[in-house]
C-alpha cells in the first residue's frame, strides 16, 4: 500500500493521533450531517453515506492515487470497524449518551 495512504489508516498511539482525531470528526460531524441531509432531502437511508464516501474517494483517484491503494486502505479500515463493532456488542452494545 502507498506509504502516505497507509499513514492515514494506522494509529500512531500518541495523544493526538491523527487517525483518532479524524474518526472523531467523522462520528461527530459527518455522520450526523449525512443522516440529516438524507432525511431532509427524502433520500434513502445511507445514500449520502455511500455516495459521499465514493465521491470523496473519487477525489483521491482524480489526484492520481492508485485505485488498488484506495481499495486496500478501505478494506483495512472496514476490517477495523467490524472488529470495533464486534467488541462493542460484547461490551453490551454501543455506548449511549457518553458523548
Ligand atoms: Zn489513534
Amino acid at each position: 500500500m502507498d506509504d502516505e495512504i497507509k499513514k492515514l489508516t494506522q494509529h500512531d498511539m500518541s495523544d493526538d493521533c491523527p487517525v483518532c482525531r479524524t474518526q472523531d470528526v467523522v462520528a461527530m460531524a459527518l455522520m450526523p450531517a449525512a443522516a440529516a441531509w438524507e432525511m431532509a432531502s427524502e433520500l434513502p437511508r445511507f445514500s449520502l453515506a455511500l455516495q459521499g464516501a465514493a465521491g470523496l474517494l473519487g477525489a483521491m483517484l482524480e489526484e492520481g492515487i492508485d485505485r488498488t491503494t484506495i481499495d486496500s486502505a478501505i478494506s483495512d479500515l472496514l476490517d477495523d470497524i467490524e472488529a470495533a463493532i464486534a467488541e462493542d456488542q460484547v461490551m453490551g452494545g454501543p455506548p449511549q449518551g457518553s458523548a
